[in-house]
């Protein structure tokens, strides 16, 4: 293998735009190929970009055709190639679920036993049914799967599902989820993380860290000062600065993203004024 490092990245498909934007976003500065280029390059780093179908790169990684590659977990499952995930990257999530027509009996999965089940997953659906116990008959397909139980090919399915708007379009109903997924970097099982693929899965988390997290600033009396403290969901202790007002200061802090919607009320509440959020850009712990 050459000493450049050689990642595998989604060329088609959900996981290919937002797999690009996370590496212009940590810096690496990929060369935008040219039309049915398959191969490029970043600028600013020692690294080769190939892009292969999601579906593919466990398959590259666990050969070692590439040093790493980002894909679903689902795909990672499915494949049951030797790879290990070196690094959730908090998008393409979507669950593996269970789903029957609307008029169906069944109620739970269970209830399924001895029926047909149609899938692109059979390894992770044999997986699930066999620890639950079950006995069904699996029938692959390579797409369309929530069509089969209206063409009488099957009586329920195995699909994915991220806002579940699809299975409601095909008037089918979810019995539960039977794996979660979201894309990741994987890297050949047991394989040393050193030299330039650490580096890039440093500059990669900064960006999925920062993302996660929002930089929170805000003015509050002196007196609310520790009531204000504690409704912080931050991890370390915050920066608080005198302001030239002596009975005001400022709170600098980093919060997750997820927690402003309830959190700028509840500082509201406690006496925080001039109260700003901004986007972090990268965030190493
Ligand atoms: P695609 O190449 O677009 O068929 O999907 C590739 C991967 O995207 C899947 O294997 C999943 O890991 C991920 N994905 C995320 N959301 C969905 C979804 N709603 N349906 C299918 N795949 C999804």
């Amino acid at each position: 293998m050459s000493q450049r490092l050689t990642m595998a990245i989604p060329s088609k498909g959900r996981l290919r735009e937002p797999s690009w934007t996370l590496l212009e976003a940590s810096g690496v500065a990929p060369q935008m190929p040219g039309e049915r280029v398959l191969q490029t390059y970043c600028r600013n780093a020692d690294i080769d970009l190939l892009f292969v179908r999601a579906d593919d790169i466990p398959e590259y990684v666990q050969d070692g055709v590439v040093d790493c590659g980002i894909t679903g977990l689902d795909l990672v499952a499915e494949s049951g190639c030797a790879v290990d995930t070196l690094l959730e990257l908090d998008f393409g999530f979507c669950s593996l679920q269970v789903a029957v027509p609307l008029e169906d009996s069944a109620r739970e999965v269970s209830d399924l036993d001895g029926r047909r089940i149609a899938t692109s997953h059979p390894g992770i659906a044999a997986e699930a049914f066999r620890l639950r116990g079950m006995t069904v008959e699996l029938i692959t397909v390579g797409g369309s799967v929530e069509i089969t139980p209206r063409l009488g090919l099957s009586d329920a399915i195995v699909d994915l599902v991220s806002t579940g708007s699809t299975l409601r379009t095909n008037g089918l109903r979810s019995l539960g989820s039977i794996f979660e997924s979201e894309a990741a970097v994987i890297g050949p099982r047991a394989g040393v993380v050193a030299g330039d693929l650490k580096t890039l899965i440093t500059m990669l988390q900064a960006v999925v860290e920062a993302r996660k997290s929002r930089y929170l600033l805000f003015n509050v009396p002196a007196t609310s000062l520790a009531d204000v403290i504690d409704v912080l969901p931050s991890a370390g202790s915050p920066s608080v600065v005198q302001l030239a007002d002596q009975s005001v200061v400022a709170v600098q802090t980093v919060v997750p993203s997820s927690s402003i919607w309830q959190l700028l009320p509840e500082l509201e509440a406690r006496g925080a004024s001039a109260i700003l959020t901004l986007p972090i850009e990268r965030m190493v712990r």
